[in-house]
Formats: structure tokens, sequence, C-alpha cells
């Protein structure tokens, strides 16, 4: 009996584990997993969508014009040069889909975001992993990876899962160190919690250069994940490649108008990112000040934390504590990090409560 057969290139993907939201015996805990917003989502946000809810029987516009306006006047762009997906998820697949496929070559960086890998084999292109220099993406190392095979270069800036960001002058010298036939991502899932005079490294590149595309979203500091919201901004051939293949209605009504009132709602952007520098750098101070037993975090421009264990307590061992004592965080071992525990920052209360269970699994690893 024959039955239909995937793709090799299919069959080889593994696929994407999502943060959990309940423990192994089922309990609904503290969810510090998938980087989301602690303070929740604009409440101008809130209304918006619920005030689409008369519209279930219409198509949205498939243009997403009031978003893609939103969009450009909130950065100075054209909007005819937005690209939109249902979250960048289906942005970075956009970009693997129209540009690469069987024979190519797609870079990213070890330890860099799980659906690059996916996004490459899902179109049959090979992916190509760029070491690290002490979990930073290392620009020579990108450089070192290129061959005339290579079709796009994936970089998350700041990166997930380790935070760390590469600075404007570096990714530039990474622009111009790949051949103009190279499509250069730049994920800015994470930039706006960067202060706002590194923001716009990506974006003033995309704005200037042909073969450039940066992606941004709206489920992390716009806290709308639910709606599956993404975008990014490239030259006009690279986003008209990208339109074809996308899903023709990517944006739900609700979506569009939720989208429109949180990138207006300033105040409550300047909120998450004040109240994400502030914890994560407590955060951070707490990690430290347990070195002695081995754990180190991982410099970080986003709103999490990698922590690495390399002393008695191990990752395995805390990321089983923390689920016991009612925080859900992630552990990767399947990404080559089974010593590290990347962290959300959430509301003061639990990042207060993560580091006093760490303190006392800490104590009891002796
Ligand atoms: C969270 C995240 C995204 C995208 O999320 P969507 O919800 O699909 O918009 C993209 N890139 C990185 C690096 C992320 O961490």
């Amino acid at each position: 009996m024959t039955a239909p057969a995937p793709k090799p290139w299919i069959a080889a993907i593994a696929p994407y584990v999502p943060g959990r939201a309940t423990t192994d015996d089922g309990r609904k805990v503290a969810k510090l997993s998938s980087n989301e917003n602690p303070l929740g989502t604009s409440p101008a946000a809130v209304e918006a969508f619920q005030s689409a809810g008369h519209s279930l029987s219409r198509y949205p516009d498939a243009g997403a014009a009031i978003v893609r306006e939103a969009i450009a006047a909130k950065y100075g762009l054209d909007p005819a040069r937005i690209i939109y997906g249902t979250g960048s998820d289906e942005v970075l697949h956009l970009a693997a889909g129209a540009f690469a496929g069987q024979g190519d070559e797609i870079i990213y960086v070890r330890y860099g975001f799980a659906v690059y890998e996916i996004a490459a084999r899902r179109v049959g292109a090979t992916p190509i992993v760029a070491p690290d220099t002490d979990y930073a993406t290392d620009v020579d190392a990108i450089l070192a990876c290129v061959t005339e095979r290579t079709r796009v270069v994936f970089v998350a800036n700041p990166n997930n899962p380790t935070g760390t960001f590469v600075p404007r002058a570096e990714i530039a010298r990474l622009h111009r160190g790949l051949p103009a036939d190279v499509l250069l991502v730049i994920d800015q899932a994470y930039a706006e919690y960067l202060e706002p005079e590194d923001d716009d490294a990506g974006l003033s590149l995309a704005m200037n250069e042909p073969n450039v595309l940066v992606t941004r979203t709206f489920s992390k500091i716009h806290g709308l994940a639910a709606e599956r919201i993404g975008w990014g901004y490239a030259s006009a051939p690279i986003v008209s490649a990208m339109h074809k293949i996308r899903m023709p209605f990517n944006i739900t009504i609700a979506g569009q108008q939720a989208a429109v009132a949180a990138i207006n709602d300033d105040a409550f952007v300047d909120a998450t990112r004040a109240h994400n520098a502030k914890w994560r750098a407590w955060f951070a101070d707490e990690i430290a000040s347990l070195g002695n037993a081995g754990l180190r975090a991982i410099p970080s421009q986003a709103n999490f934390v990698l922590v690495l264990f390399q002393g008695a307590l191990t990752g395995e061992a805390a990321y089983k504590g923390l689920m016991e004592a009612g925080y859900i965080v992630r552990w990767l071992p399947g990404q080559g990090l089974p010593h590290a525990l990347r962290i959300t920052i959430g509301t003061e209360a639990e990042c207060r409560g993560v580091i006093a269970a760490l303190r006392q699994l800490v104590e009891r690893a002796g």
C-alpha cells in the first residue's frame, strides 16, 4: 500500500514548539514562556477589537489599508512598501517562499529564532547555521557562510532566544558584506523595547536598500499576540513578490482595527517599555547575585532574559522546579540550549516570584 508521501524537505522539519501555558499536571500558572506583554493590551485596542464584532459576515480588506496607513504615518514610511501577515511569522515565511527554493541556501545564527529553520525547509532550501560568539550574532561568521547559493539571511535584532543586540554599525557592515542579490531579513519583533535612538537601525536600511526586509509585530510590545498581526518593510519589488504568495485575507477585520488603535497608543507602548527596562535590569542584577551558583544572564535588549545554569542547579532542574513553584518558562533543549532557560519579564510579582523560587532551588541543589 502506498500513501501520499510528504516531500523529503517537509519530512525533515522538526515542528515549532510553542511556549506552554499549563504545567505537566495541568495546572494553569504564570506563563513566562512566550514573551507576551505583562501589561496586557492597550485599552484603546481592546475597544477597537470589540467594536468590530458586528461585521463577522464580511471579508476583511485584503489590502489592510488602514493598518498600512497607520504604520506609515507612525514611522514615516511609504504605505505601498508595507507587507503584512498573520503574525510576522507569516511575513518570514513569505520572504523564504518568494526568494528561495530547492538548491538555495538560507543563513541564520545558532541560537536564532526557531521559525527560520522551518521557513527554510518548507520551501526546500538548505538551512545554513552560522556560529555565535558567546550567544550573540557574529557578523563575520554569517559572512563566512555566504556562497553563490545564498538567497536569504535571517537576523533577529534583538535576537530570540538570547536577547542579544547587534548595533546598527554592525548591521550595516553585514549588509555591505552581502552580495546584492541576497535578501537580508532583519526581524525586529523586539525593536520597540530598545531605547529610541537605536530603534530604526533596521528601518532606515530597509528604506534605502533594495535588498533589506525589516519585519515587525503587534504581538509583543503592542500586546496583540492573539490576533496574529505582523508587517514588514522593503523595496517595492521585494514587497510585490511577497504579496503574490500571501493568503489573500491574512489579517482579520477586528485585528486591523485593533492594530490601528494599538500603534497610536504611545502611552501604552511607553509604559510597557519602561516596565520592561526596570524589571529586566532588576532581574539581571538578581541573577548576577547568583553567579557563584553558576547562574548567568546573557545581556538582553528584549522583554526576556536567557539565563544559563552552569553550577549544581541544572537548566532542566530549574525548569521543573519553577514549574512546580507556578512559573512556566522556556526550556530549549531542542535548540541546543539544555543548560539555559528563557524567562519573559512578567509583572513585578512574577519577576519577584521567579527569583525567589530560583534562590530556593539554588539552595536545595547545594
Ligand atoms: C515573537 C517573534 C516573532 C513573531 O511573532 P508573530 O506573533 O508571528 O508576529 C518573530 N520573530 C521573533 C524573533 C519573535 O520572537
